[in-house]
């Protein structure tokens, strides 16, 4: 349950004076929830300084000014398009207020001829004169001096149908309401940072006297930011104790199958497959629950790393399944495992759902009986029915396609099996510790031998057809080559007519050797192009981004994408990943329609200097900056509210450090600090975290 002193700031909007259901709705829009407290974490991005001008003739074109002038007289309009004038003047000079479509007696009433108001907006010229439409302010000086017209007032950020000072209002109304919390923080940390306590870090945040306070560093803002991170370490760092606590089991065996695999690769394994391989190992010979994480860019090789893995849990009687996100990513890696693992003696076998009934009933009797000692497919293996005899190691390729429930429902069907998540998706150590705060990590930074960078270029649309000059001459050496087409605006429609213009296009040029898959395409035509392109004489397969994800063509050596600016970068790292795969040199071309943002250029020139995923991760954190990490949803992150992880990193590994002592000093969290944190951690809704406390 919600302590109490919590529930105003989960208050509906309306509940707030002067917001009606109208109102609440704009706001909810604006900030992502329709309660006090996601108005509360709406923070200013700016501010309007409303300082008093000396004087009229101190007032400068296109800026604020607060003004104290006397209204001369009211000039109303002569038709009905024209404003309403008030002019008005102080000892410098004269300045004319303009209204329009307003009613002349709230006007008279606001600015009484012969008396002196102070006005405050944006000061314009008009030819000689100048001129304040639609004043911000209109006020009588004593009611000035009494804050009716804030010297600094915060800027938020907006949305269309709404009044900046009904959010203002409304906030203001939101930070009475906020409660006095006993304090969370560590006393020696708070003092050491210079950190407000949280109710007056949250008033202040709202309250900037200059834009230092607007910088993501001033002290109230790192406090909320902290809050939040450490909110996201101690939830993962509750649920992670707990998960080790449940009793694992030990899989130590002499390595015999795995090591008859080894023989049969036409490879020997890279340094940093060996590493992984052993930290992987060492987990599972652990009395505890492996919760590893193998992190590795498109081609690292994990797949072996896991299949190695795998047999090591087969050797000792038992099995081991692994979920890839896709059928087809399912299929390509039975494809690959299942003539390794018959060398062994180990069967695999597909599991994707879309089985007939008699090869699904049998191999779900295998996977009961224990004959098929490896299952591989999508989450139809999390199902209902679906019953292994022992499984003792669950692996999840990509895992950011995955919800973290769908992780741990698949280790359930094994009751205490080890979990090993693959992602190829390397992502940067502060995304890492908050997504997978609760897992090892192993990476795999170093690419298998011979690999060849991709030789990446990049240029203007215009120059097609040189680009499909080079393409045709490409193809008569053999080559085989990858198109994708631009992503339009989320629409999947558009996407598919984009590419299959361009696949016209290109099949005139090349008849007979271009093919195209897309997402709207029943996914066996889509594998009968796939492999006609994999296993057919050299082609182009114009392909929409389907093919992001895992598919592996290692003749591959061409990847072409169109409107490469419109693509994120850890997008078109993958995709450039489809190729490169063998030792032949392949080439990159991305495309853009310029002109382009200087974002975009940024992208596309970090990714024509490296290939270094991990690096590529980095920049992209810091290019889009957290607020705007594409493909944060997807990745399946947490989106914070108050921390940004490009500024709040070093935040992050400091709240890291303070969950586990918190653990380690009080781990059911029921000391006087620890009854704090519970209360953070409702107030930042990690209530699932509190449950498994609860449930000890
Ligand atoms: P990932 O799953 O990390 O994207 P894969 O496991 O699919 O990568 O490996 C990519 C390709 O590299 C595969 O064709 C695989 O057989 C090959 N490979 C893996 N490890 C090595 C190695 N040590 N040396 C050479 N080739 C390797
Ligand atoms: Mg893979």
């Amino acid at each position: 349950m919600r302590p109490s002193p919590l529930f105003p700031l989960f208050a509906d909007l309306p509940t707030l004076p002067g917001v009606g259901a109208t109102l609440a709705k704009t706001l909810a829009r604006l900030t992502g929830g329709g309660r006090l407290l996601d108005l509360l974490w709406h923070l200013p991005s700016g501010l309007i300084d409303r300082t008093a001008t000396p004087s009229i003739v101190a007032a400068r074109p296109h800026a604020m000014a607060t003004l104290a002038v006397r209204v001369i007289e009211h000039a109303p309009p002569r038709s009905r398009r024209q404003p309403w004038r008030v002019q008005c003047g102080d000892a410098t000079g004269e300045i004319t207020l303009v209204f329009f479509n307003a009613r002349s007696d709230w006007l008279m009433k606001l600015l009484p001829p012969g008396e002196t108001r102070v006005v405050s907006g944006v000061v314009e010229a008009y030819g000689e004169m100048l001129q304040m439409v639609h004043p911000d302010y209109v006020v009588p000086q004593d009611e000035a001096d009494e804050g009716g017209l804030p010297a600094i007032e915060p800027v938020y950020p907006m949305t269309t149908g709404l009044a900046p000072k009904l959010l203002l209002k409304a906030i203001r109304g939101a930070l009475e309401r906020v409660p006095e919390l006993d304090e969370w923080l560590d006393p020696a940390l708070k003092s050491r940072r210079r950190w407000p306590g949280w109710r007056e870090a949250l008033a202040t945040a709202h309250a900037p006297g200059s834009t230092a306070d607007l910088e993501p560093h001033a002290s109230a803002r790192q406090r909320l930011a902290y809050d939040e991170l450490l909110a996201n370490q101690l939830a993962l760092a509750v649920v992670r104790r707990r998960q080790r606590r449940q009793p694992g089991r030990v899989i130590k065996v002499t390595g015999a199958l795995a090591e008859r695999v080894l023989q049969q690769l036409p490879f020997t394994l890279t340094a940093a497959q060996r590493l992984a391989l052993a930290e992987i190992l060492g987990d599972m010979a652990q009395p505890s629950r492996m919760l590893r994480l193998l992190q590795g860019d498109v081609g690292s090789g994990k797949t072996v790393v896991a299949l190695l893995a795998m047999l090591h849990a087969i050797e000792a009687g038992a099995q081991a399944a692994l979920m890839a996100p896709t059928e087809l990513l399912a299929r390509q890696h039975l494809a690959t495992i299942a003539p390794l693992a018959e060398a062994a003696g180990v069967r695999a076998a597909l599991l994707t759902g879309r089985e007939k009934e008699s090869a699904r009933r049998a191999t779900l009797a295998g996977l009961a009986a224990g004959e098929i000692g490896i299952a591989i497919g999508t989450h139809a293996l999390v199902q209902e029915g679906v019953a292994f005899r022992d499984l003792a190691l669950a692996v999840i390729d990509e895992q950011h396609r995955f919800g973290v429930e769908q992780r741990l429902a698949l280790a359930a069907k094994g009751g205490c099996s080890d979990v090993l998540v693959m992602s190829a998706t390397p992502i940067p150590r502060t995304l890492t510790l908050t997504a997978y705060g609760d897992l090892d990590v192993s990476r795999l930074a170093e690419k298998p031998p011979g690999r060849q960078r991709v030789d990446t270029r990049v240029l203007p649309v215009d120059r097609l057809d040189e680009v499909t000059a080079a393409l045709g001459r490409m193809l008569s050496a053999g080559a085989k080559a990858y198109w994708v087409c631009p992503l339009v605006e989320d629409s999947e429609a558009l996407d598919v007519a984009a590419a299959e213009e361009r696949h016209a296009a290109l099949a005139r040029l090349f008849p007979g050797r271009v093919g195209l898959v897309h997402g709207r395409m029943k996914t066996a035509d889509r594998e009968v192009v796939m492999r006609s392109f994999r296993d057919g004489p050299p082609s182009v397969l114009v392909a929409t981004t389907v093919i992001e994800v895992g598919v592996d063509v290692p003749a591959a050596t061409v990847m072409v994408v169109e409107h490469a600016e419109r693509f994120g970068l850890a997008q078109l790292h993958q995709l450039r990943g489809r190729v490169g795969r063998s030792t032949a040199a392949a080439t990159c071309i991305l495309l853009y329609a310029p002109p382009v943002t200087e974002t975009a250029r940024a992208r596309l020139t970090v990714l024509r200097e490296t290939d270094d995923g991990f690096r590529i991760a980095e920049e992209d954190l810091k290019l889009r900056g957290a607020g705007d990490l594409l493909g944060v949803k997807q990745s399946g992150l947490p989106a914070f509210r108050l921390a940004d992880l490009a500024v709040h990193g070093e935040l992050l590994a400091c709240a890291a450090d303070d969950a586990r002592l918190i653990l380690e000093r009080d781990p059911e969290l029921t000391g006087e600090r620890g009854r704090a944190l519970r209360t953070l951690l409702y107030l930042f809704e990690r209530d699932a975290a509190i449950r498994t406390l609860r449930a000890g």
